[in-house]
């Protein structure tokens, strides 16, 4: 996996957590790359498996939300963490003539699996494909209307870095949603819950990409991110105004929002 150095900067001493262990700093991005480099073109079938097709529900909520405009008025998305595709397909459809897209994510082979995937269905002149890393992204300031990020927050070391990024490149206006995995505190769900992210998320795993480890990965790295009003406190420190938090599914997901202003 080719990676370009200047996406990195792993000069940090300070620990932080790869799912349940903890790694330096410098070395998160390296272990979550191997993790999605290893699912990649398994990524979308197994999304469907373990969330039942759920996902595919989340992100319409997520589109939904969004609002792209109808018609020719342009309307530019950032796709942050963006993998294969999925938000930046949806927008583009829901939107009119005027909305693209840029689905910018730090792994080459989900981009490439994203690229096939804009051509069969015929969208790769509105959707754009871009290596990128959250914490420093190549874009001049203002230059979205949007920006999300779904399921991949989690995923980067420095989230306060990539959240004021975020804030960076959106225009005056210009809304930020990030959908992630929470903490379900619905009595009986979190028992299933439970059982079904350690038990059966990675046997899943292991019988369709013969791998578990990449899903206990998953499903650890989901207990360790901030709750919603912890998350929502970081978006309000990078600079959010207006940030509210939204639960979906009994709070298996939460939909957070921020704008600049
Ligand atoms: N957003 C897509 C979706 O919802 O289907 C993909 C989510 S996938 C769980 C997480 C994505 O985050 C992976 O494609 C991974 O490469 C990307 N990622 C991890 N760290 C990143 C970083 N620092 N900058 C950009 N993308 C990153």
């Amino acid at each position: 996996m080719p990676r370009d150095a200047t996406l990195r900067s792993d000069t940090d001493a300070a620990d932080t957590h790869f799912g349940y262990r903890t790694v330096p700093l410098g070395e998160k991005q390296t272990l979550v790359d191997d993790v999605f480099h290893k699912v990649a073109r398994r990524y979308d079938i197994m999304n469907d498996l373990m969330s039942g097709g759920l996902h595919r529900a989340w992100k319409n909520d997520l589109v939904a939300k969004l609002r792209p405009p109808q018609g020719d008025r342009p309307f530019r998305l950032l796709d942050l963490a963006g993998g294969t595709g999925d938000v930046a397909f949806r927008t583009v459809s829901a939107g009119g003539a005027g909305t693209r897209a840029v689905v910018a994510d730090i792994n080459t082979e989900m981009l490439a699996v994203g690229r096939e995937r804009a051509e069969k269905r015929g969208l790769s002149e509105r959707v754009e494909f871009t290596e990128a890393n959250a914490e420093a992204l190549p874009f001049p300031d203002g230059s979205f209307d949007a920006v999300t990020i779904a399921f991949g927050i989690r995923n980067v070391p420095r989230i306060p870095l990539a959240l004021s990024e975020m804030r960076r490149v959106l225009k005056p206006g210009g809304r930020a949603l990030v959908l992630e995995f929470s903490q379900v505190d619905v009595p009986l769900l979190d028992k299933i819950y439970e059982f079904y992210s350690f038990r059966v998320i990675p046997a899943l795993g292991r019988q369709v990409t013969g791998d578990a480890e990449p899903y206990q990965y998953l499903v650890e790295s989901i207990r360790r991110f901030p709750p919603p009003e912890v998350f929502a406190q970081m978006m309000r420190t990078a600079g959010f105004a207006r940030v509210t938090a939204t639960p979906f599914t009994g709070g298996v997901v939460v939909l957070h929002s921020g704008y600049r202003i």
